[in-house]
């Protein structure tokens, strides 16, 4: 026991203290102790002044301010920028079997009780740090539930997690996506499959009035963007009448939902055919008419310019890129994507019309975000108003005291 350190026996009782003798512990440097006090749940390589002890990739850790004070328990991660996730602020909560079986089972019983997913089947049911669970994603698309497990102490914890999963989502197919670049970064393999069960072909969710096809094991993310579906519904009151331009649509979501509400035409723009082939399939399974629907295989930088000197308008334009910034040395180019289509966009709706236009660039932040659109505005000489400012579903709760989880930002338009 590091008796070495001032107020290090002070701050434990004696009996928290045998329960805790054999836990590595990461001591902080000086100064660096704040985020945490704050709830923050992420520790910082550089934060780190040593590790007390020997800890294996994901194993738990007691985090110490330099004065030896108690802070936090969380998973040690020693090939991250992230060194530790904490799972809990609560010194006598203890990181076993029980405590996941919580932490999964409060997460699901919140979907079951949120009157935003009474009309879906398709839903985020595990948000990282939003539900307490950093590194742990899970979505369900009706009888299939999807999982990443993206950190080291998730993985650690794997077998717990998956004995949550099932006791929660009883009888459900169990398919892993823990393949996103995340992993690498924690310095774990890919890993996809089945568990439990066989994948459904095709896999179908009903999202309000529509119904949509997933593919959980080629699509993005776990298979759909789930964290749109509020967004989406704002078709059904703009999307009537209307002529909608759906720029990055991926498989179609906010096309397939408009078309539904009665809009006039649809232009569904991607830059994969792959995406689009399904956005088509989703017009089939909802008994939507081809013939008003337009799918376009392009790059939408250029198809917008094009379209913008051809003269096109449309009353609904969204725009739903990928994300353009993954570092902070991307900041600027990406700054500069953002604002390119929002000025070619701009040039595209009629007068009146509506503009959605989304990032999902954590580091781009809502007010930077908003400048942009109004520099786009300004140099496309059209007057925008801000109607509504628009984010993740309630299925993606963030923590309050880790805006970063806060990646989705949109702003509904109204276009002079
Ligand atoms: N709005 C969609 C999600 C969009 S994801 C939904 O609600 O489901 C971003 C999409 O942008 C992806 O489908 C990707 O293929 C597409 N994309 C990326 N770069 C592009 C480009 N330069 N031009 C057109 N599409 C692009």
């Amino acid at each position: 026991m590091p008796t070495d350190i001032p107020g290090y026996t002070r701050a434990l009782t004696a009996a928290r203290a045998e329960t805790i003798m054999g836990t590595p512990t990461v001591i902080l440097r000086p100064g660096r102790d704040a985020s945490l006090r704050r709830r923050h749940p992420w520790v910082f390589n550089g934060a780190v002044a040593t590790l007390r002890g020997q800890a294996a990739p994901g194993d738990t850790v007691d985090v110490h301010a330099a004065d030896g004070q108690w802070l936090a328990r969380g998973a040690w991660s020693p090939s991250s920028q992230i060194r530790v996730r904490i799972w809990t602020f609560d010194p006598d909560e203890a990181v076993d079997e029980d405590f996941f079986m919580r932490r999964i089972l409060r997460a699901v019983a919140q979907r079951a009780a949120d009157p935003w997913l009474a009309l879906t089947d398709g839903r985020r049911l595990v948000n990282g740090e939003g539900d307490g669970l950093p590194g742990v994603v899970v979505d369900q698309y009706a009888g299939v539930v999807v999982f990443q497990f993206l950190s080291a102490g998730a993985e650690r914890w794997r077998e717990a997690l998956l004995q949550a999963l099932r006791a929660a989502t009883a009888g459900e197919v169990l398919y892993e996506r823990s393949d996103s670049d995340a992993r690498g970064r924690e310095g774990l393999q890919t890993q996809r499959g089945v568990l439990d069960g066989t994948l459904p072909d095709p896999l179908v969710i009903v999202e309000g009035p529509v119904s949509y096809r997933v593919d959980c094991e080629q699509g993005h993310k776990t298979g759909f963007y789930l964290d749109q579906r509020e967004n989406r519904a704002l078709m059904d009151l703009l999307g009537r009448d209307a002529r909608v331009l759906n720029a990055f649509a991926y498989t179609g979501g906010f096309g397939v939902r408009a078309l539904a509400a009665g809009a006039q035409s649809l232009v569904q723009l991607d830059a994969s055919a792959d995406a689009l082939a399904i956005a088509r399939a989703q017009l089939a399974i909802n008994g939507l008419d081809e013939q008003r629907v337009e799918h376009i295989c392009a790059n939408a930088f250029q198809w917008l310019r094009e379209a913008r000197r051809e003269r096109r308008r449309f009353d609904v334009v969204v725009l739903d890129p990928p994300k353009f910034v993954a570092a902070s040395s991307q900041l600027k180019r990406g700054t500069r994507g953002y604002k390119d289509i929002n000025l070619q966009a701009l040039g595209l709706v009629a007068p009146g019309g509506w503009l959605l236009s989304f990032s999902c660039s954590g580091l781009v932040e809502p007010r930077l975000f908003q400048k942009i659109v109004a520099d786009a505005a300004l140099d496309a000489g059209r007057e925008l108003t801000l109607v509504r400012w628009l984010h993740a579903g309630s299925d993606h709760p963030v923590s309050a005291a880790c805006p970063e989880g806060q990646y989705l930002k949109g702003l509904l338009c109204r276009v002079h």
